[in-house]
């Protein structure tokens, strides 16, 4: 019997490219106007998909993963912009748990808490969490031999860093230093905001499905977030992500 596959889910459509080589030879099905490209990695079954942005397409996108691929974990790749002092560019986060900063239904809930469901913060799988957070240490220290010393110079990378704690998701590319001190203030604890993590959350927790998000920091969330934030994607944070899925795959044979 063939194992239920990992699902590795990417935003953006160059992180999705810089996996593609690692699945071999993949059957492709289609299904709510994505593509499902079913391989395998280092003898694991994985299903690659593109999610698109924001928490509605990252939602659909786990159902579907849990629902009619079976997947057995879900690992959501990507980018999102450093809230913390601290979590600089080219740092690597892993969540431990998400929430969604935009979910506010005050005064019937309280402010971040999803109505009925009593609760704001959704844990990640504290099992997937350390084995990517150990890929990921791996990686950071071979930075120079992933993503070359002349890029890591260019894009200011120096000691980049691994952290572990709260990232926050909402629909909105947070691009002004308002808008991220406005967040800062109101949840201290949030590493990284982005866009779709907190989704895969709450679905993979009303399905009871194992979950991580891994986010390399691409931005500070300020006036200057949008810079070079294409090619920051291309040239680090696609390479990264690919090193630490094969580093993880490869390291995980139990998984
Ligand atoms: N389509 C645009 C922007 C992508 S939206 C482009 O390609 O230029 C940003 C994506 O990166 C989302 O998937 C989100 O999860 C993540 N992200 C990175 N920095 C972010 C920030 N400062 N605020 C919110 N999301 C961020």
């Amino acid at each position: 019997m063939t194992l239920a596959p990992i699902a590795i889910v990417s935003a953006m459509h160059e992180e999705l490219r810089a996996l593609l080589p690692a699945l071999g030879p993949a059957r492709v099905a289609r299904l709510g106007g994505r593509e499902f490209h079913c391989g395998s990695v280092h003898g694991q079954a994985v299903v690659l998909v593109l999610s698109g942005i924001g928490k509605v397409a990252a939602a659909t996108t786990a159902a579907l993963l849990i629902h009619e691929f079976k997947a057995r974990a879900l690992v959501f790749t990507g980018v999102a912009g450093g809230l913390r002092r601290g979590v600089k560019v080219g740092d690597v986060v892993v969540a431990q748990q998400l929430l969604q900063h935009d979910m506010d239904a005050s005064p019937l809930f309280p402010r971040f808490e999803v109505p009925l469901s009593g609760r704001s913060h959704f844990e990640a799988d504290a099992r997937l969490v350390d084995a990517l957070a150990g890929a990921a240490q791996r990686c950071l220290d071979r930075a120079d031999a992933i993503i070359g010393s002349d890029r890591r110079l260019a894009f200011g990378i120096d000691s980049a860093q691994l952290h572990q704690g709260l990232i926050v998701s909402g629909d909105q590319f947070v691009s002004s230093a308002a808008q991220s001190t406005a967040l800062r203030t109101l949840l201290p604890d949030a590493l990284a905001v982005e866009m779709e993590g907190a989704a895969v959350a709450q679905v993979c927790a009303d399905f009871g499905a194992r979950f991580a998000v891994i986010r390399t920091i691409s931005d500070r969330a300020d006036d200057s977030a949008h810079v070079d934030f294409k090619r920051f994607i291309e040239d680090v944070a696609s390479a990264y992500t690919h090193a630490i899925i094969e580093d993880w795959l490869l390291h995980t044979p139990s998984f």
